[in-house]
């Protein structure tokens, strides 16, 4: 039997008929776009990030490039990031006309390495924008311990990280200046189809942040600012209203599976694969990521057993075609170049079961004692 990398059929079956009746409330409303559907789920979002607002945005993507706008950074501007993410964590500052400064990652977590911050932060640093990799944060004590010595706002990059904690007690969401997540459908709250969201403390903000949602409409049809269409669907909405009800349970089950995983590679040298290191209290597990110098050969048994892999990602941002003339060479972040080299991402969806677990242990293993 084959195992995918995530299996979105077997999360819908058991929703289907709260689903539909959902997407039923808005094919009677005729109401498509923002509404009631889109200001409950941002309350819900909120609340459950124990954060003061939400506001719904069109994606991920759009959800960090408006809270750039929010805090007003463009040309000149530079913004300390991380340069292993999803393309958009630094796209997102490129289209305002900002220039990504990466800062290599610690090797454990493959999230910004703190330690190295201080050293990327120039007059021109306008703020920070750590990622959340893989559904564990970033050290956030320490990032807003920067911050704060050098007056800049952070931005937390949550895509992969709804309901993660840090240590110091928060939640993605409430660690920085403004959060940015994802709805994409392979998120762990995913979609049908594109969504975002930013949440934040801040009142000052969430207002604008509304503003530009609209085009930067207010009162409408009148304009101060130059906003963009980054509206989020009330289909949408509804649709993740009712899987926010499900989160728990389904974060609660990639971390069981997680353990599984933990337990099963224990006896395996760490020399040949390392598990991922848990050094925030919540790791919500967005992906498992397993680090081993043989990658590739083991991508290709798992591929050959029928189990889905994938690496996150394969190049590393600084190396990016698109940023050459930023002047990164490789070499430049070894860290981060290391792991696009050496980790491969293996399933950890919630509706796994036993079966297929341990089709992917015996894979593992059976390649390791080879
Ligand atoms: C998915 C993701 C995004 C972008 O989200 P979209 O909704 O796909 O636009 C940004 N950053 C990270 C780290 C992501 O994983």
């Amino acid at each position: 039997m084959a195992v995918p990398l995530l299996d979105l059929k077997a999360q819908f079956a058991p929703i289907e008929g709260d689903i539909r009746a959902a997407m039923d409330r808005v094919l009677a409303s005729q109401h498509f776009i923002m509404g009631p559907e889109v200001e409950g789920l941002e309350h819900e979002v909120a609340a459950y990030c124990g954060a003061r607002h939400g506001i719904g945005v069109s994606s991920g993507t759009d959800a960090l490039l408006v809270a750039l706008m929010a805090l007003g950074i463009g040309l000149g501007d530079e913004v300390v990031t991380t340069p292993y993410s999803f393309f958009a964590t630094a796209g997102a500052i490129v289209r305002l006309g900002a220039t990504p400064v990466f800062v290599d990652i610690d090797p454990d977590t493959y999230n910004i390495d703190p330690t190295l911050i201080e050293a990327a932060i120039t007059p021109a640093t306008k703020a920070i924008l750590p990622v959340h990799l893989f559904g564990q944060c970033a050290d956030m004590v320490a990032i807003r311990a920067i911050a704060a010595r050098h007056g800049l706002p952070v931005i937390e990059d949550a895509a992969q990280a709804i309901g993660s904690e840090d240590a110091g007690g928060g939640r993605a969401g409430t660690l920085g200046t403004m959060a940015c997540f994802s709805f994409f459908p392979s998120k762990n709250l995913g979609g049908f189809g594109d969504g975002g969201m930013v949440v934040t403390n801040d009142d000052a903000l969430a207002e604008r942040l509304r503003v530009l949602r609209v085009h930067g409409s207010k009162p409408k049809y009148h304009h101060a600012v130059v906003g963009g269409n980054f509206r989020l669907d009330a289909l949408q909405a509804a649709v993740l209203r009712v899987k926010l009800t499900q989160l728990d349970a389904w974060t609660a089950g990639r971390q069981r599976n997680a353990g599984v995983y933990d337990q099963a590679f224990a006896g395996i040298s760490s020399d040949l694969l390392s598990t991922p290191a848990v050094r925030q209290p919540r790791h919500i597990f967005n992906q498992y990521v397993v680090r081993t110098p043989r990658r590739d050969a083991l991508m290709a048994h798992l591929r050959q057993a029928g189990i889905g892999c994938e690496v996150y990602y394969p190049g590393p941002l600084h190396l990016q075609p698109c940023f050459a003339d930023l002047g990164y060479g490789a070499g430049g972040l070894p860290q981060a170049e290391a792991a696009a080299r050496e980790t491969v991402a293996l399933p950890i969806y919630p509706e796994l079961t036993a079966t297929q677990l341990a089709e992917v242990v015996v894979a593992v293993t059976d390649f390791f004692r080879s």
